[in-house]
């Protein structure tokens, strides 16, 4: 087991709060909770408790009483860490759970870094890495569907498809190696069509690990939305409206919303990340530029278009400027306005750009709801899905996913040209390692346990 000294830190939010927990973790935390901390019932003492009690007690600085709390103490190695583990909890004020902090950092043990409890769980092999990740992920996760997912990284689903897939490479690694080594007893005859069946089989997998990113990161960043429209069209007010109160500047002359708004709305559940632009249209004043390049800029970055069409005008060059740069795109036409006389129906702008249409009136509210439905609809089922399949929501894991698709597609090449088995080996080796780098495994050890566990060597 990994060994190193005790560590300590406030597990709990740096605001006040009824309860604060300190943590302490490591060899010494027994030792170092014993002269903070002394029980109320003489009859305990903290060194015998058995793992998993809580004893009530005052804590000390020194002589002083600082506070009142809760022992909860947790024996190696059934805890987080799977070193000794106790948690002071005392009152959740800061300048309190600073003191206590305090005192056991004077009884022995040292302020830890961010995230090496979590660490320690992963060093001394509890977790493995993309769960120490996905711990990470679930604190930070912003909405449900996010801490949702971290949770099935957490409980090792991402491992345990990565493991299917390593097992799979390094079965057929060893099996070359033993049959270079061995042609008596292990024939490649016809196996570079039967590796070639398995290499592509696992391509597919990775492929479709890598696909989930995107709307893995939907997940947990919120959907990148923009609201587009020609000045006056009502995306300031269609902004206030998801908002519910008057943020945004809304004004009635055209042009003036010029900078980038950014703002997260929680629709039902579903977030997303709005960027309220300027008015897309051709102009000469210079700051009013700025501002129609970086909405044009965010709807090329964007995975959902809100276009707002002021419907009691005509369309005009406007519209069509930012229809010709929003084609293709997921979009949602917001038909706004719809409290004045229409000049411009559903049927005339799907003439334009294909897509749902949804009449609203931004500042009476009506068609409000039919717009959430059809958000919550295209989240659900549509083309922002979610369904029950493990995401890839890490960057990281990403990039090794591509470097282990990019040796497994040499492997193939290596085998259409017919190149020598140990060609194979070495690409093969490469997927795994990279595959390995997710999980925090590598691969040396593995490969000659492989060997001698499967085939017996040099009979
Ligand atoms: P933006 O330039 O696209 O951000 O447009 P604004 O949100 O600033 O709105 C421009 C003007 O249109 C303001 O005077 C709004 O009050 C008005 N407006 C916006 N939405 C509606 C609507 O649904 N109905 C009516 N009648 N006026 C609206």
């Amino acid at each position: 087991m990994f060994k190193e000294d005790t560590i300590c830190a406030i597990a709990t939010g740096m605001g006040n709060a009824g309860v604060g927990i300190i943590r302490i973790s490591g060899d010494n935390a027994i030792s170092i909770a014993e002269k903070v901390f002394i029980p109320i019932n003489e009859k305990i003492s903290v060194n015998n408790m058995k793992s998993y009690t809580a004893a009530y007690g005052n804590i000390y600085d020194g002589n002083n009483i600082i506070d009142e709390g809760i022992l909860l103490l947790m024996r190696s190695p059934h805890t987080y860490t799977r070193e000794d583990v106790c948690e002071l909890q005392c009152h959740g004020g800061m300048v309190v759970m600073k003191k206590v902090l305090e005192s056991v950092i004077k009884a022995g043990a040292r302020a830890a870094e961010p995230g090496e409890f979590t660490k320690r769980a992963f060093l001394n092999g509890r977790i493995d890495l993309s769960q120490a990740e996905s711990v990470m992920d679930i604190i930070s996760a912003k909405n449900e569907f996010a801490a949702k997912s971290s949770l099935k990284q957490l409980k090792g689903e991402l491992r345990d498809v990565i493991n299917e897939m390593r097992d799979d490479i390094l079965y057929n690694v060893a099996f070359i190696e033993s049959a270079l080594d061995d042609p008596e007893h292990y024939s490649l005859d016809g196996y570079p069509q039967k590796l070639r069946i398995i290499v592509d089989n696992t391509v597919n997998n990775v492929d479709n690990l890598l696909t989930t990113f995107d709307n893995g990161r939907m997940l947990s960043e919120g959907i990148k939305t923009v609201i587009v429209g020609k000045p006056n069209a009502g995306k300031s007010s269609l902004l206030n409206m998801f908002l519910g109160e008057e943020r945004a500047i809304v004004t009635d002359i055209a042009g003036t919303t010029r900078d980038v708004l950014e703002e997260v709305v929680n629709i039902n559940g579903i977030m997303l990340n709005i960027v309220d632009t300027a008015g897309i249209r051709e102009t000469s004043d210079v700051v009013e530029k700025i501002g129609v390049d970086k909405a044009l800029d965010s709807v090329d970055n964007s995975d959902l278009v809100l276009y707002v069409v002021d419907g009691s005008v005509p369309l005009d060059d406007n519209d069509e400027r930012i229809i010709s740069r929003i084609i293709g795109k997921n979009v949602i036409i917001i038909l706004n306005k719809s409290d004045l006389e229409t000049k411009v129906d559903k049927m005339l702008i799907n003439s334009y750009i294909t897509g749902e249409v949804v009449e609203l009136s931004a500042i009476t509210g009506d068609g409000r709801d039919r717009l959430y439905d059809l958000l919550n609809t295209m989240f659900f089922e549509g083309r922002l899905s979610y369904n029950d399949q493990l995401y890839i929501t890490n960057a990281r894991h990403k990039k090794e996913l591509i470097f282990a698709k990019e040796s497994l597609l040499k492997v193939i090449e290596s085998i259409d040209m017919g190149m020598e088995e140990d060609f194979f080996s070495i690409d093969l080796m490469d997927a795994y390692e990279h595959l390995g780098l997710i999980i925090g495994e590598t691969a040396r050890d593995d490969l000659a346990d492989k060997i001698f566990s499967e085939f017996c060597m040099g009979k």
